[in-house]
């Protein structure tokens, strides 16, 4: 999953996308409002932390012009501004989530992985699809009640594919979202990416579909 961190002081974007790349995010950042609207409509996130003073424009402006552009992402305003009128006007420009300034990084995951846990229509924190699950709140996969070992770059394509079982994903679509900006790869790193994780779950869980991509289903 990717996220767009926006946040002007350097020392907190550093410890937030170093926190967010230890719990398996590709974290990418903008320092300021103009490059926090301009990625946000170009890029493909699966979410957005957005802090509200920032340098050019400000974040309830950078939150107006994404949702304007039709941008769904989910969107965590961290801030250090909490008065009601400044959460009224964040809830009021399409955020989802609100945290205050001091707070604890963990904190940030754990509502990062929520929101886009929601995004995906999914209730419950594990997600399944026949013998496999995967524990949104600690990213752990198992099979068959057993823990199954993942590479870093494995992780983040079958959590990407156990938010949208049955569906078809593309390669593009999984390269856009578990692959940072400046990294482009191609289709062939992803197919055998799926090979690896075919192996090791053993079982026809993913499907290929000519010409399509992937879906991964139990049924
Ligand atoms: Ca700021």
């Amino acid at each position: 999953m990717r996220v767009l961190i926006v946040e002007d002081d350097s020392e907190l974007a550093d410890r937030l996308c170093a926190v967010l790349g230890d719990a398996g995010f590709i974290a990418e950042t903008a320092a300021d409002g103009d490059s926090a609207a301009f990625l946000g409509c170009t890029e493909t996130y699966d979410a957005a932390v957005l802090d509200l003073g920032l340098p050019q424009r400000d974040g309830i402006s950078v939150l107006h012009h994404w949702r304007e552009q039709g941008c769904t992402m989910p969107v965590l305003i961290l801030t250090a501004r909490t008065r009601w009128n400044d959460k009224l006007a964040g809830f009021g420009a399409g955020a989802d989530d609100y945290l205050t300034k001091p707070f604890e990084l963990g904190e940030v995951v754990l509502r990062l992985r929520a929101l886009i846990r929601r995004m995906g229509g999914h209730a419950d924190s594990v997600l399944r699809v026949g013998p496999l699950s995967y524990d949104t709140l600690n990213a752990r996969f198992s099979l068959d009640s057993e823990p199954l070992a993942l590479t870093a770059q494995e992780q983040r394509i079958l959590a990407y594919l156990m938010h949208r079982p049955d569906q078809v994903v593309s390669r593009s679509e999984i390269g856009e979202h578990v692959y940072a900006r400046d990294l482009d790869p191609d289709s062939n790193t992803i197919d055998v990416l799926i090979g690896r994780i075919r192996r090791k779950l053993g079982r026809a869980l993913i499907h290929t579909e000519r010409g399509l991509g992937f879906r991964l289903t139990a049924g």
